[in-house]
């Protein structure tokens, strides 16, 4: 999984990151970083919660 937010709609409220149960983000800067990504088990409860919709976590393939 990639998390990505997009930091011109995040409002640095911090509900995903009280939200989260595997600690994917954290603050900084008053802006959520998915500083964990790679913990993220694509529950997209961070998505469905977060009231500016600034977070899109989506499946990513990569060929070895
Ligand atoms: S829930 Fe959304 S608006 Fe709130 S800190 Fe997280 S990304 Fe930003
Ligand atoms: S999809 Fe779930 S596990 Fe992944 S970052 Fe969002 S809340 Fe955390």
């Amino acid at each position: 999984m990639e998390v990505y937010v997009d930091r011109i709609f995040c409002n640095g409220c911090g509900i995903c990151v009280d939200l989260c149960s595997m600690g994917v983000f954290q603050m900084a800067g008053k802006k959520a970083e998915p500083f964990r990504q790679h913990l993220c088990v694509a529950c997209f409860q961070c998505r469905d919660f977060c009231p500016t919709k600034a977070i899109a976590p989506r499946w990513i393939m990569r060929v070895s």
